[in-house]
């Protein structure tokens, strides 16, 4: 973090900012960095600030607002909170008001007016309101406090939620040079910090970085077995009676999943957004107020909502990036009790999301990173190593020592040389013509005659029935991890194909070093999982 600049009215600022969160929210004191960000807005400077999902963001604007005469213009792309936000600010009686494309002409005019006016504190706009020439003119014939550009990471190409509206906001700087602008992010890794920077204008400003360490999260990854069992059984072990979200993928798996909790006794709401805007809201609402419900839900739930003491959040699916995985596990713990991330995955997830993303239709520069950002979650689901390091090193922060609260942590898995089985799981995909999915594969190395495996011929390659040694669960993992870890591809109807990455492995060049967990020995006599 970099400290404001001294001013000699910092501790009569400082004063007024604490009576102003006192009389308007009626909180006693700062949570760590905002008093900084605050005396800098405040006294007219610039700012960046990287915090994390419920840090508390909004006051580092809001405060300034009321603080500065004239009115704080928000920047926000999330139009269907903004009606939420400013409906907050007035039961506190701050004059706050919206402008979007949900409001009629006569909304618009009436906003408008307030503005030039100089009866707004607050306004919050979408981005592409903001860039009209009308409005850039009203704002130049009103008296405006600063402008805070909200979830500033849309301005980046490299950012998970790039905006072209965003990308375009140089123009506040250069119209109004004399304005204080404050760009508030909850993620910024390197390369979008310098978007924003760049595009905003605020090279030289001081940046306020908040840890994103959520010490109080349990972080976990499990191996996909029976996800809603698995679910179940953690959810009656550890968390019986309380509050959590589940995500999910599909509409249908959501359905399905609220439905199977309810018949096991499970106080569970399915949330998506093919659901009509009535039963949204019912499930929110009842997810706020009472206790102990889960919401299993689609990413479309969770933004904007600010439930401190959601005890766990569960993955049945893999988020499409750590950032995703991040803001969603965010919403455990906020009150800083004990909370836990819990996932699980296996391998159809991840050749879902790879070929998902392999043909999706965004531009080929987009498709690169998102697949660079899939890659980097994958490896936190592999990881062998703390979570947290993990997770935070992605955010750009060094945790120095292993948190001691998470899966890793609490029970280290041992790793062992599997480069042997990797060569053997590699070699039949390559016999086989590069072309058959897991299943097929696992047969081919378990010595299993099938039909398709005689109708190939596979029974007569070298590699058939070299794996007997070990299980079939054993061999998804293996694959799962290989593709994972980029050995294998998958391509059309969940093909697997060696990459060049394999190479090396296939000659004997590289080891590869994994966790043991997905190598054991198959058990003597046992029913095999199917
Ligand atoms: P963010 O935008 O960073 O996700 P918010 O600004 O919505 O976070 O704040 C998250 C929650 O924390 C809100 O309920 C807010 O009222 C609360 N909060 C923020 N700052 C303080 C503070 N200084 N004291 C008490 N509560 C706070
Ligand atoms: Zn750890």
């Amino acid at each position: 973090m970099t400290a404001a600049p001294a001013s000699s009215n910092s501790t009569a600022t400082d004063q007024r900012a604490l009576t102003v969160l006192k009389s308007v929210w009626g909180y006693d004191a700062f949570r760590g960095v905002q008093a900084d960000i605050v005396r800098t807005v405040s006294e007219g400077g610039n700012a960046l600030v990287l915090m994390p999902t419920g840090g508390g963001k909004s006051l580092c604007y809001q405060v300034p607002s009321l603080l500065r005469p004239g009115v704080g213009i928000v920047v926000s792309p999330l139009i269907a909170l903004m009606k939420d936000q400013v409906d907050a600010l007035r039961q506190v009686g701050v004059r706050a008001a919206f402008l979007n494309s949900t409001l009629q002409a006569e909304g618009v005019r009436e906003v408008e007016a307030a503005l030039v006016a100089g009866d707004l504190d607050l306004l919050y706009v979408a981005p592409e309101r903001l860039l009209l020439d009308r409005t850039l003119d009203l704002l130049a014939r009103s008296p405006v406090a600063l402008f805070a550009i909200d979830e500033a990471h849309c301005v980046s190409q490299w950012g998970h939620d790039f905006r072209p509206e965003y990308g375009q906001l140089g123009v506040l700087p250069q119209r109004f040079p004399h304005l204080p602008r404050v760009a508030l992010t909850a993620t910024a890794d390197e390369r979008t910090r310098e978007d924003i920077l760049r595009v905003l204008g605020l090279h030289g400003a001081p940046q306020f970085v908040s840890s994103f360490d959520r010490p109080n999260i349990q972080y976990r990854v499990a191996n996909k077995e029976g996800p809603k069992t698995q679910l179940l059984d953690f959810i009656q072990a550890e968390h019986t009676g309380d509050a959590g979200i589940v995500y999910c993928l599909s509409r249908k798996s959501v359905e399905e999943t609220a439905k199977w909790l309810q018949a096991q006794g499970v106080d569970a709401l399915p949330y998506h957004a093919g659901l009509s805007p009535r039963e949204r809201n019912l499930a929110q609402d009842r997810f706020l107020n009472e206790e102990g419900m889960v919401v299993v839900a689609t990413v479309a739930f969770g933004m904007g909502i600010d439930k401190p003491n959601v005890r766990f959040v569960a993955h049945l699916d893999l988020p499409k990036s750590m950032e995703g995985y991040y803001q969603e596990t965010g919403r455990a713990g906020r009150d800083g009790l004990p909370s836990t991330a819990w996932m699980v995955y296996g391998l159809t997830d991840v050749v879902n999301v790879k070929r998902m993303l392999d043909q999706s239709l965004a531009p080929p520069e987009v498709k690169r990173v998102e697949a660079a950002k899939l890659d980097a979650l994958l490896t936190y689901c592999e990881a062998a190593t703390c979570r947290r390091q993990v997770l935070l090193s992605y955010f750009g922060e060094t945790l120095e020592a292993p948190c001691g609260n998470c899966d890793v942590c609490l029970q280290p898995p041992r790793v062992r040389d599997a480069t042997r089985e990797a060569q053997m799981a590699l070699s039949a995909a390559v016999r086989t013509g590069n072309r058959f999915g897991a299943a097929h594969l696992t047969d081919v190395l378990l010595g299993r005659e099938t039909d398709k495996v005689r109708a190939m011929g596979h029974h007569a390659l070298p590699t058939f029935g070299v794996g007997r040694e070990h299980d079939e669960k054993t061999w998804r993992g293996l694959l799962r991890q290989l593709v994972s870890l980029g050995y294998l591809t998958a391509g059309e109807h969940h093909g697997l194909s060696s990459t060049p990455k394999a190479r090396a492995l296939l000659r004997g060049e590289a080891t590869l070093m994994l966790r043991e967990e997905t190598l054991v020995p198959k058990p003597a006599r046992r029913e095999r999982d199917r």
